[in-house]
């Protein structure tokens, strides 16, 4: 089997989420200079979907916040959009950098007569075993990001699910590797084309391109400090080796390419 041919994102829907829990210990001052606070404190981000052409089907990267959400819930995330570009795509697989609502909420919708539907009830859906375990009996912390609508599906069988275990090339040229320091056994999703380009989504390792520096590390991370060791490995392999990073939630920039300078790593186009 043959690699990928291209790789492109779409955004699948904007959201926002409260600025200071995205910049973590960053004090408002700095970071509102790049992601400006609307009235509630809110800054605009993106749910950014990554797909993998091969020549005969796709593979999709995260599904975004989908529309499962009532309307207090629309007005407290400021969710636009919901109405994803995937139609025309042939999606044979779907990996999940891990089971956050704003990666997965897009797995499922509901018909017209209510009832629950496979977004992709053909493709196989790839999940690290440990991000499936920690979704089923997340922390008292982070239980809010996790909601039982994502594994409605697979647990009533409307699709399937493919449990990895650590680092593995799961599709020719489509390697995952698991972080912990966001939440348990997410995975940066790293594509290398047939042409020899190397790809790599993020998801909230670097969620946006102003959170590429060391402190710079979302309050939402359960362990915070395996973020910071998990990012620098991932940002000085992508520097050296030229890799093209896809940023999951960059209300505006898709793809980037980063250079160090004296350790501080330094946006480039991609
Ligand atoms: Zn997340």
């Amino acid at each position: 089997m043959s690699k990928p041919l291209e790789v492109f994102t779409l955004v699948e829907s904007m959201f926002a989420l409260d600025g200071g829990a995205m910049f973590g210990i960053i004090p408002k001052p700095l970071w509102m200079r790049t992601n400006p606070a609307d009235e509630r404190n809110r800054i605009d981000l993106a749910c950014r979907s990554m797909v993998v052409r091969y020549e005969d089907y796709d593979v999709l990267v995260d599904v975004g916040m989908g529309t499962r959400w009532n309307d207090k819930e629309r007005d407290i995330y400021k969710i636009v959009g919901s109405t994803p570009e995937v139609k025309p795509l042939n999606v044979k697989h779907v990996i999940l950098t891990h089971l956050h609502f704003d990666h997965a909420g897009g797995l499922s919708f509901l018909n017209d007569s209510n009832e629950l539907q496979a977004t992709f009830k053909d493709a196989k859906h790839w999940v690290q075993r440990a991000n499936w375990g920690w979704a089923h009996t997340p922390s008292a912390r982070d239980q809010g990001s996790y909601r039982p609508e994502e594994l409605e599906i697979f647990e009533k069988g409307l699709a399937e699910i493919e449990l990895i275990d650590g680092i593995a090339e799961i599709l020719p040229g489509i390697e995952v590797l698991p972080m912990n320091g966001h939440t348990f056994g997410m995975q940066v999703v790293k594509v290398t084309t047939e042409s020899g380009k190397v790809y790599a989504h993020l998801a909230d390792l670097v969620p946006t391109t102003s959170h590429l520096r060391d402190p710079y590390v979302m309050g939402y991370d359960i362990n915070p400090l395996d973020t910071v060791k998990e990012k620098r490995e991932v940002l000085y392999e992508a520097a050296k080796s030229d890799w093209t990073l896809v940023f999951g939630h960059d209300p505006k920039t898709d793809m980037a390419r980063v250079e160090m300078h004296d350790s501080v790593p330094k946006l480039v186009q991609a």
